[in-house]
């Protein structure tokens, strides 16, 4: 799956006809959520820059496309922050500034790809503009980012932006019986959940089609279920803040476990405005949801509701796993009079 590229035709057309014609800019900004495919784009890209075929290219076979598609060639570089840093600070892109000037070892070009281009700090942007005034005639950057509101208006100016295709629910379920044609004998109701949370991205379902394989109990899902009951059910402040301390571990999982929860409560706000026609997207027993609905008011559910979902805004930008599900859980508290 790793080198196929699902959908984003007009990108790949794109970037075929700018390379062809020699009107590839030295630097682009893809953007897209997790999950969307942008590192595989961005292989697509310096493929297409390096590969030696005078056919159709990037040819696929070549030793440059070889070498790009399993990510040992020397010239195409992933900058990433230091070890156990979270943003991209002033020293890598100094490292990257000088790198530039150093010439390729076996390729025409060098392409720079970050992955997480909306972790470099503003000081690391501006080192960042200064390569970018003046690139090396053969040096291409693609910065990847979730949310191109952080990158400097300066940064945007000079590198093209494109967003990556948000996939139907529809052609999602498609891709994903092509890439993995197991997931039919997948029980349908969590299929349909899952293409439903991935939010048209093929590597976000996989990753939580993946989760979904874990043993019972140790899922995001599972997880996701037992916090909501013990904040909303058992309205348990001080077990919940010990459940998300203990059970949840790291960021990817703190996200996957706010989604869930978000799920899982807008449910609670459907079973409480009643009507049988309601489809529960989390709670395959309805019975439960109206349960666990039942002494809650709607304005407080609405509230908890919009209280996760600025928690999960918050973990995509990067903030303390555990503080946030802190701050998360005393907030739900204080909505407990509405
Ligand atoms: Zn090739």
């Amino acid at each position: 799956m790793e080198n196929k590229i699902y959908g984003n035709e007009k990108l790949l057309s794109f970037f075929r006809n700018a390379s062809g014609a020699g009107r590839l800019s030295h630097a682009y900004i893809l953007e897209g959520g997790e999950g969307s495919g942008k590192k595989t784009l961005a292989s697509f890209v310096a493929r297409l820059i390096n590969c030696k075929s005078l056919g159709e290219r990037p040819c696929g076979v070549c030793e440059s496309c070889r070498k790009i598609s399993e990510g040992i060639d020397p010239d195409v570089k992933t900058v990433v922050a230091e070890k156990d840093k979270k943003q991209i600070g002033v020293d890598v892109m100094r490292d990257l500034r000088a790198d530039v000037y150093i010439s390729p070892n076996e390729e025409d070009c060098k392409v720079y790809i970050i992955p997480d281009a909306q972790n470099m700090n503003v000081q690391a942007q501006n080192v960042f503009l200064k390569t970018l005034e003046e690139p090396p005639a053969n040096v291409y950057f693609l910065l990847l980012c979730s949310n191109i509101a952080n990158m400097l208006p300066t940064v945007r100016s000079r590198a093209p932006s494109l967003k990556m295709q948000i996939f139907s629910e529809s052609e999602l379920r498609s891709h994903l019986l092509d890439i993995d044609p197991s997931l039919r004998s997948l029980d349908p109701s969590e299929f349909d959940m899952t293409v439903r949370l991935a939010g048209g991205r093929i590597g976000e379902a996989l990753r939580l089609l993946g989760d979904s394989k874990k043993t019972s109990g140790e899922t995001p899902r599972d997880k996701a279920e037992s916090l909501v009951d013990l904040l909303i059910g058992k309205n348990d402040t001080a077990s919940s803040l010990v459940f998300a301390r203990k059970s949840v571990k790291g960021r990817d999982e703190g996200r996957d476990v706010l989604l869930y929860s978000i799920y899982a409560l807008r449910d609670l706000v459907a079973a409480k405005k009643g009507g049988k026609g309601v489809t529960m997207l989390f709670y395959g027993d309805r019975q439960k949801a109206e349960a666990l609905a039942e002494n809650q008011t709607s304005a407080r559910l609405v509230s908890v509701v919009s209280l996760f979902e600025e928690a999960y805004n918050g973990i995509q930008l990067n903030l303390n796993t555990d503080n946030l599900f802190t701050d998360l859980i005393v907030s739900v508290r204080k909505t407990a009079g509405i």
